[in-house]
């Protein structure tokens, strides 16, 4: 059975209004890096449109996802609507695909789930999901709609009991936990940054019996992340048997990110990763933040190797056409106003450099093991 990897043609060319930190490509310059590098056939590329209104309303409010639609046809909504919702106000802008390319994402990841289900294919990348702020009615955190909450819906109505969501991404998973936080039939884990928008995902918040948060520190390296990995998250997950699991893969703990302070390096996110996905047969991975679009684009397409079980490819020299495509990305920040520095567009994997773990992450881990009686 092969594995796909799901994009949309509407990531070329879409992009968030100037100045803002997704005003650059992610989705498409990681799809073409798979492509370039050849480790990827034709065939397990699938192009979807955007999902219908009746699927997304499985969780979203009808109104709220008719504002949507409607900013996207009008490219305005009266002022009453924007503050309502929070469409084009803040940091959620209203673009042109406002509408459709939120909805892309999220088909993406409810037809992964159905493709699984139906016993299609047991391992799918969908590199323009995991958009975890997104609320019932109320676009949050540069998120229109949340792919995330509608994957484990899906799942749960076609018949998974034991849905795993691991999310990486430097911030907390705020809108899938509120969904599913009393829901026995759903696990979310979580590693982010503390003290860091959006201020939830804390430690006492483990007192919920199907929630595993760790709030962690700025100085959090590349061997606290495999400890806190292989220490609590694989025996906890362990415990739960899922069957389906679903990482939140978003890179912006990457050294280099403006969007975190955390460093670690993509050899720490692809273990993580890798190690993961050993929990479950059948395992969606999505992408989320990353907001520097060179170490994003690697770290997305180094996703595809994992889910095939290659991550000896990471290992390879980066090929001059994946050179030139990292290197043409325009990103207007002003860490690349001297050029962009040569490790983010020269090879796969960063320099590993020898850390250690902390006093603070090793009580963190006690703490959450104290909490899961494990
Ligand atoms: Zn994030």
């Amino acid at each position: 059975m092969q594995n796909y990897l799901f994009t949309s043609d509407i990531f070329k060319g879409s992009r968030y209004e100037k100045g803002h930190p997704l005003d650059m490509d992610r989705v498409w310059p990681s799809v073409e890096l798979i492509q370039l590098m050849g480790w990827i056939k034709e065939d397990q590329i699938i192009k979807n449109k955007p999902a219908e209104i009746k699927e997304l309303v499985k969780f979203h409010d009808l109104e709220y996802v008719q504002a949507l639609k409607k900013a996207e046809e009008e490219l305005e909504l009266p002022e009453h609507l924007k503050r309502k919702y929070n469409i084009g106000v803040g940091n959620n802008p209203i673009f042109s695909e406002v509408f459709s390319r939120p909805a892309s994402a999220a088909k993406a990841s409810i037809k992964a789930v159905e493709m699984i289900a139906n016993k299609e294919a047991k391992k799918i990348l969908n590199i323009s999901g995991g958009t975890h702020h997104g609320r019932k009615s109320e676009a949050y955190g540069f998120c229109f709609l949340n792919d995330c909450v509608l994957a484990i819906l899906k799942a749960l109505e076609l018949g998974f009991s034991k849905v795993l969501y691991v999310d990486i991404d430097a911030h907390h998973c705020d809108g899938v936990q509120d969904v599913f936080v009393h829901n026995e039939n759903v696990t979310i884990i979580s590693i982010h940054e503390k003290n860091r928008w959006p201020q939830t995902g804390k430690l006492e918040e483990n007192n919920n019996k199907n929630i595993m948060n760790f709030p962690v520190s700025e100085s959090f390296n590349d061997s606290e992340i495999d400890y806190v990995i292989n220490n609590a998250v694989i025996p906890y997950a362990k415990s739960i048997q899922p069957d389906l699991l679903i990482i939140q893969a978003g890179a912006d703990m990457l050294n280099g990110d403006p969007q975190s302070r955390i460093s670690l390096s993509n050899n720490a996110y692809w273990k993580a990763v890798k190690d993961i996905l050993l929990l479950c047969e059948n395992s969606i991975i999505l992408g989320g933040g990353g907001y520097n679009p060179y170490l994003t684009a690697k770290a997305w397409a180094g996703n595809w190797t994992l889910l095939n079980d290659r991550s000896d490819l990471l290992d390879s020299n980066m090929t001059e056409e994946c050179r030139n495509l990292l290197a043409s990305l325009k990103w207007n920040n002003s860490r690349v106003r001297r050029g962009i520095p040569s490790n983010w567009i020269k090879s796969w994997r960063d320099q590993s450099t020898k850390t250690s773990v902390g006093d603070e992450v090793i009580s963190l881990v006690k703490n959450v093991l104290r909490m899961k009686n494990l």
